[in-house]
């Protein structure tokens, strides 16, 4: 007989459930367990191992739940919340549309309010990764560092003047790169790697006709000497693709690689307006789509994502600060990508599950720490409201994840081994009050521009 050795310690053990863990071998536990320490995994498995050899000082109860890893959400600008339910109606993005807030005229205090309403959200629908970019980044950075999100965070650099955007019209000021160069070199000094990395700091490019070819150059070699990813917005329009050719008779992608920013640190979101030439371009450079196929659907378009696969493109996900559920961002991908295969597409339930977890922890650098559920990884885990009738049958786990379920069956939250939201409750701050805030702000803004909010409306 074996010697016995007395049960090591660890902070949490979620016990029970059913445990898709989404690793490279599909691994499912039936009645399973896991325990964290501090931060991390350090055990999972089936139950009774588990309990055998760790003991907790806090045990959850998880049985008939579904967990699995939390949400990678590599695209968004929580601000930017201020012109959701009205933009989709108005204007294709907002910094080209005229009559709404616009992002260079909020406060940071505004910023503040409306990105911790964004957090919030990302977080209440299972996202537990975020890309944020905008401007203000350090408002941004503190929303996530005070929710207890795991972000990526930068500031959105360009040089062409806003104003001027809102009339499409490209003024492109130097002093404005000055600006918003130095705000993300700011938040790189007071962030980068907070709270042992769960805040990180990257460069962030606007896109290639907001930024200038200097101003993407001058990026491109803060961002090698920096390291980390760099974000933009790629091909999202016929404006930019025009504007890009009036300037230098190429296409996107070639200014990009032009400037040094088309390699495999590159996550580019949209490339729905591309030349089918330059699918090769950006597969053999090895750069990451950030997929986000309900805002494109929303202006009638369906990023040519499959072509772009064939040709060596990774495809993240991601919700651009439309609505924050990735959930349903799964479903439209995989939809909307058989409408453009004329139902061809080879795409099902687990690739885009695969697209929301571990594609896009990879293409952040983070492939190793989240993403999926095994020892040694950070704990990023969702426990599923499986008493909710829009999740069942769970038969093979994933598909009811993408066809069925949506953000609000997410129960439970845990980031780096914190649980954030429990019982659909935020646990890191009042979150009804966030809403009630960011509501105040969004009215004040928008009757400023001129709208006439329906709660300050009378009678009819
Ligand atoms: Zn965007």
């Amino acid at each position: 007989m074996p010697p016995e050795t007395s049960p090591a310690a660890c902070d949490l053990i979620l016990s029970g459930g059913t445990i898709l863990t989404l690793d490279d071998a599909d691994t499912v536990f039936a009645d399973g367990a896991i325990a964290v320490r501090r931060r991390d995994i350090v055990a999972i498995g089936p139950r009774e191992t588990v309990e055998a050899a760790w003991t907790a000082a806090r045990r959850v109860d998880c049985t008939g739940r579904l967990l699995m890893p939390g949400l990678v959400n590599v695209h968004n600008h929580t601000p930017l919340m201020i012109t959701r339910g009205m933009i989709e109606d108005i204007g294709f993005a907002p910094m080209f549309t005229p009559g709404i807030p616009q992002g260079h005229r909020l406060s940071e205090e505004e910023a503040s309010l409306l990105a911790r309403l964004g957090v919030y959200e990302m977080l209440r629908n299972g996202c537990t990764t975020l890309v944020d970019f905008y401007r203000y980044p350090q408002a941004l950075a503190r929303a996530h560092a005070e929710l207890g999100s795991r972000a990526v965070i930068a500031g959105r650099v360009h040089d062409a003047d806003p104003e001027e955007l809102t009339r499409r019209r490209y003024v492109y000021n130097p002093g404005l790169a000055r600006e918003t160069i130095a705000e993300n070199a700011d938040l790189i000094a007071a962030f980068d790697g907070f709270d042992a990395g769960r805040i990180r700091c990257d460069w962030a490019p606007h896109a290639p006709d907001t930024c200038s070819d200097a101003c993407l150059r001058e990026v491109a070699e803060l961002a090698r000497w920096h390291g980390g990813n760099i974000h933009t917005h790629l091909c999202q329009s016929g404006i930019e693709v025009e504007q890009v050719h009036a300037r230098s008779g190429r296409t996107p992608p070639q200014a990009l690689e032009d400037a040094g920013l088309l390699d495999p640190r590159l996550i580019a979101a949209h490339c729905i307006h591309i030349d089918p030439e330059d699918y090769v371009r950006l597969g053999a450079a090895g750069i990451a789509l950030a997929y986000t196929p309900i805002g494109n659907a929303k202006t009638g378009r369906i990023a040519p994502v499959l072509d772009l696969a064939e040709s060596g493109v990774a495809v993240t996900l991601c919700t651009d600060t439309f609505s924050g559920d990735l959930f349903e961002a799964m479903r439209w991908a995989v939809a909307m990508q058989r409408v453009k295969r004329d139902g061809q597409s080879v795409l099902d339930a687990r690739t885009a599950l695969r697209w929301a977890t571990q594609a896009g922890a990879e293409r952040l650098g983070l492939g190793d720490k989240i993403g999926a559920l095994t020892a040694g990884r950070r704990a990023d885990i969702l426990i599923m409201d499986t008493d909710a009738p829009g999740l069942a049958p769970v038969i093979d786990g994933y598909g009811i994840l993408v066809w069925s379920a949506n953000g609000g069956h997410v129960r439970s939250v845990i980031v780096d081994g914190r649980m954030v939201i429990e019982d659909g409750r935020l646990t890191t701050a009042d979150g009804p009050a966030l809403v009630r805030e960011a509501q105040k702000v969004a009215e004040r803004l928008w009757t400023t521009a001129g709208r006439n909010p329906v709660s300050r409306r009378v009678g009819a």
